[in-house]
């Protein structure tokens, strides 16, 4: 890791408050700083899960900004049935789940959502720190609800490939109304502990 890299992970690390991580989690995505020093591994590291909590399992989502409980509630429902894991909303406890506009990843693409994260990918140990949503996303999206029904499996299994087919795990998944289909389900539990295998199709 070069040391600027190095600096913008130690300012992250010293940022007490949650807005600052907030914002560092922000950073993070166009630095490659979401990559921990090797020297680190040993779970979360301190100061991160201060906004949320940082289990392993991300199981607790927080709405956090206007009309997302609306599309939050019935995707953690969804996920619960398929996974057969209990999967709740808290006030403030939560994965914070955002509003943001204009997610580009500074080279001219722009996501429709995106899930920083932080931790040492290499050890398969990574955490996701927010699930951000473009309110208003460029053509070719699918709605915010969709969208965010593919990010909280980002969530849940942070170091889980896209799938190399049509499903809502596609790196693309489409404008369309999509269920949590069977290749989406498997890709994710084969790193989250799934207690059922319930596809919506
Ligand atoms: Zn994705």
């Amino acid at each position: 890791m070069p040391m600027d890299e190095f600096f913008e992970w130690l300012e992250c690390v010293v940022g007490g408050f949650a807005l600052v991580m907030l914002a560092c989690a922000v950073l993070l995505l166009d630095t490659g700083c979401g990559a921990l020093p090797d020297a680190q591994w040993s779970g979360p590291p301190d100061g991160w899960c201060q906004s949320h909590r940082c289990d392993a399992e991300a199981l607790v989502y927080t709405a956090a900004g206007e009309g997302i409980r609306d599309i939050l509630e019935p995707a953690l429902e969804r996920w619960s049935a398929a996974t057969g894991r209990e999967l709740t909303t808290d006030v403030q406890a939560g994965i914070p789940v955002i509003w943001q506009e204009d997610l580009s990843d500074g080279e001219g693409i722009e996501d429709c959502a995106n899930t920083p994260t932080i931790g040492w990918p290499n050890h398969g140990e990574v955490w996701a720190q927010v699930i951000r949503l473009d309110p208003t996303p460029p053509p070719g999206c699918p709605t915010p609800a969709v969208s965010l029904l593919h990010e909280l499996e980002h969530a849940m299994a942070p170091i889980a490939r896209h799938v190399e087919m049509d499903s809502l795990f596609a790196s693309s998944t489409g404008p369309d109304y999509r269920h949590i289909d069977e290749p989406a389900l498997e890709r994710l539990c084969e790193t989250f502990a799934c207690a059922a295998f319930q596809p919506e199709q």
